[in-house]
């Protein structure tokens, strides 16, 4: 149950808060959505904004929660991944069952260049040497692609995953995509997550009992030891380089324009 106001209170699968956005109320809102449940902020944003909503996972474990939410909230919500076609054969199972225990019908996202056609333009191996650009052709060009015509998109990301995500809001402004962005499990800590999982008997990636913090792309995903609780530990082990970009952008788009 939320409060919306002193004397008034609301289920979370029912009607979500009537509160209107525009970029000056943006932290009231993140003030009020904190004393909220994530169930409640994914209802405002699904309701808000109806079929211009998309929710994005990687299926890691606060993607899951957020599909296991929305199954019980608004089925029909469109959810997309970003097939790189770099993913392991676990992420794929799990994509699979989760598609199937949710029922959720999941949109592929996936860049214009296949990888051999990446390979032959760009040389073999992209993600040895230049990460930043192989990231930029097979994710986030994609992704800003499919967004253009969305009004908010839906992510798993938390404050306490790393130290890069430690200031991401409830609500904000996503400049680079231009849509409202939504991270309704920005407070949750680690243990809530897998507390949550357990809970509610979700499936999830396999390769995180085999000592994988983090998964994305098979080429930049190594095990890794949770080293100051940094849960991206694993991803690009050895570069300079923590996020694909498409949440932290800007300075991706420079290093691009700077290669073309
Ligand atoms: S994570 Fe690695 S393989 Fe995947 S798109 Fe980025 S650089 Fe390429």
């Amino acid at each position: 149950m939320i409060e919306l106001t002193n004397t008034s209170t609301i289920a979370a699968s029912q009607t979500p808060p009537a509160l209107t956005w525009f970029p000056a109320n943006l932290p009231s809102l993140n003030r009020r959505f904190a004393r909220l449940e994530p169930e409640d902020v994914l209802n405002w944003g699904l309701t808000t904004f109806g079929e211009q909503t998309a929710v994005a996972t990687g299926f890691g474990p606060t993607g899951i929660i957020l599909l296991h939410m929305i199954s019980q909230i608004r089925p029909k919500t469109q959810v997309f991944y970003l097939q790189t076609d770099l993913f392991f054969p676990e992420t794929l199972a799990l994509r699979d069952e989760l598609a199937e225990r949710l029922n959720i019908n999941f949109i592929e996202v996936r860049s214009e260049l296949s990888l051999d056609q990446q390979s032959r333009q760009y040389g073999p191996e992209l993600w040895k040497h230049n990460p930043d650009l192989c990231c930029q052709l097979r994710k986030i060009d994609p992704m800003r692609k499919f967004l253009a015509d969305k009004k908010a998109w839906v992510t798993g990301l938390r404050r306490d995953q790393s130290s890069a995500r430690a200031n991401i809001e409830l609500v904000s402004w996503d400049s680079a995509n231009h849509l409202l962005k939504l991270c309704p499990l920005a407070f949750w800590s680690r243990k809530q997550v897998w507390d949550y999982i357990y809970s509610h008997n979700l499936p999830y990636n396999e390769l995180h009992d085999r000592g994988y913090p983090s998964i994305g792309c098979q080429p930049c995903t190594k095990p890794a030891k949770l080293n100051s609780g940094d849960e991206r530990a694993g991803r690009w082990t050895g570069l300079d380089k923590t996020e694909c970009g498409i949440h932290f952008h800007d300075g991706q788009i420079v290093r691009l324009a700077e290669v073309r």
